[in-house]
């Protein structure tokens, strides 16, 4: 047991992990050093769009500065420097995450890999009266995508539900899971609640009762917890840069090698053909058949510098960290009057997102107050609608949590809470 800066008991797991230091893990994060509305920025948006450390600010500004020339192209210096640049940063982001280079497509982002998939294996897999299984607790850019195919192969979208803690109700999967699945999409951690899904679990029993293909949706996992895509046992998984210290406009989707050889391409254009006639052309080889066009190549450079900076600190150090932050906002805010609290109880079944609703305050007020104190927290649906309308509620407030936060800026929201009771006369 560690104390909070409360006076507040707070749990820790035993281990033998060096505890992360994070008044030097803040000093590498440029954009934290400063006032908002006339007080040291709390930064708990982190679910949203994480803050940059200077490695990756140093990435992206060496390569434009040094080595900036298109990829795969140009037989001149600066392009070698460029290609080795990217490719490399393939490697590593693919190592990351357990997977080789050549299974590691470059992506906008998890939207983007989604909607890779859907489109191109999508197109090739799914026919009229072949389902799809999701959970209501998608984001929508695990959903629409979804949508849109269903709507144009006449295909089934069948949904998962979740209980009142948050968590899926896994006991109705195998009874979701037939000979017309072709695919089941499914969060390994929700935006919306917090909820760390037993994603190995999932696609084994996936596994067990269908020949369905398995899409994860990693944009919450990667950036918390390890990762290792070959012992989840998916086919595909997706990932954002910007939620793991990584630039905006850059992610990636993971596939089993033999599933990206058999897909047709996404989009055509450069990069991503062998030999071009006149009426047809032929496919470059996985990853590059998905890549047309001039990549983000600074994106994938900043990304693989985020994806260092987080190997060095230690994945084991950082999942430590974030639940110490967690289960104290748990805890304190907990014990607010009038606090309403979504997501699993347990600590040890969420990631460090809360999410929340403070009697009868308007989430948007909620976050408007807390602004004018400096702490950024987001309120809205949250890309999740499915979730909010389980919980009959418009919106929440939601409070995201990363390796830079600390237990004394749970007491800045804590405290901005309190102001909004007192607005609101919450009792
Ligand atoms: N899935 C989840 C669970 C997310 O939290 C987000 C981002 N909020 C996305 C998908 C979409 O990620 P992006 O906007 O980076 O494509």
């Amino acid at each position: 047991m560690t104390t909070g800066p409360a006076g507040t008991p707070v749990a820790t797991a035993p281990t033998t992990t060096p505890a992360l230091d994070v008044e030097s893990v803040r000093r590498d994060f440029p954009a934290l050093r400063q006032d908002v509305a006339g007080r040291p920025l709390v930064y708990l948006d982190n679910a949203a769009t994480t803050q940059k450390p200077e490695a990756v600010l140093h990435a992206l500004d060496a390569y434009y500065r040094r080595d900036n020339a298109n990829v795969h192209r140009g037989i001149h210096e600066l392009s070698r420097r460029a290609t080795l640049a990217f490719e490399d940063a393939r490697a590593r982001v693919a190592r990351f995450v357990g997977a080789e280079a050549g299974e590691l497509v470059w992506t906008r982002g998890t939207t983007e890999a989604v909607n890779l998939v859907a489109w191109s294996w999508g197109t090739e897999n799914v026919r009229e009266g072949d389902e799809i299984v999701l959970t209501t607790m998608e984001h929508h850019s695990n959903l629409v995508p979804w949508q849109i195919l269903a709507r144009r192969t006449g295909a089934r979208l069948r949904f998962v539900e979740i209980d009142d803690e948050g968590r899926l109700r896994l006991e109705d999967l195998p009874r979701l899971l037939g000979p017309r699945t072709r695919l089941v999409a499914f969060g390994h951690v929700s935006n919306a609640l917090g909820t760390v899904n037993p994603a190995a679990e999932i696609v084994r029993q996936v596994r067990r009762h269908s020949g369905a293909a398995v899409l994860i949706d990693g944009a919450q996992a990667v950036p918390h917890l390890p990762v290792d895509v070959h012992e989840l046992g998916a086919d595909f998984y997706a990932f954002s840069g910007h939620k793991m210290c990584g630039p905006t406009g850059i992610g990636a989707l993971w596939g089993r090698r033999e599933i990206l050889e058999a897909m047709p391409p996404f989009h055509g254009g450069g990069e991503m053909i062998r030999v071009v006639e006149r009426e047809t052309s032929t496919w470059a080889d996985p990853p590059h058949k998905f890549e047309a066009g001039t990549p983000h190549i600074a994106g994938a450079i900043g990304l693989a510098a985020a994806a260092d900076y987080l190997r060095a600190l230690g994945a084991d150090a950082l999942v430590r960290h974030e639940r110490e932050v967690m289960t104290y906002a748990l805890e304190r805010l907990g014990r607010m009057r009038g606090i309403r609290i979504y997501g699993p109880s347990d600590p040890a079944e969420r990631s460090g997102v809360v999410a929340f609703t403070l009697g009868d305050a308007h989430p948007h007020d909620v976050s408007t107050i807390l602004d004018s104190q400096g702490i950024a927290v987001r309120a809205g649906h949250h890309c999740a609608q499915l979730v909010m309308r389980h919980y009959e509620v418009p919106a929440t407030a939601r409070a995201s949590f990363y390796l830079y936060n600390t237990l004394e800026e749970v007491d800045r929201l804590a405290e901005g809470l309190t102001a909004v009771q007192d607005i609101f006369g919450v009792s």
